[in-house]
């Protein structure tokens, strides 16, 4: 059985399931659009994490960062 294309990413981008280009964040938000090949993005739980990636990787970092600095105990 096929599934449908599935959006991929990669770190920090997002696959074309079209051409298979790298897509940047900036590319695709406000259009929904391929620059390359023009292909639609089918909007997905896929697609809005990727869009959302940028914001939860940022303060999951900065969680870390705060709980890494209290084991140190560093001032
Ligand atoms: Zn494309």
């Amino acid at each position: 059985m096929k599934a449908h294309p599935k959006i991929r990413t990669a770190p920090g981008h997002l696959i074309c399931p079209g051409c298979m280009e790298l897509l940047a964040r900036e590319d695709i938000e406000g259009f929904g659009r391929c620059p390359y090949c023009d292909h639609r993005l089918q909007p997905s739980d896929d697609l809005e994490d990727f869009l959302l990636t940028p914001v939860v990787e940022q303060w999951i970092q900065h969680a870390r960062r705060e709980t890494q600095q209290g084991e140190a105990g560093g001032g």
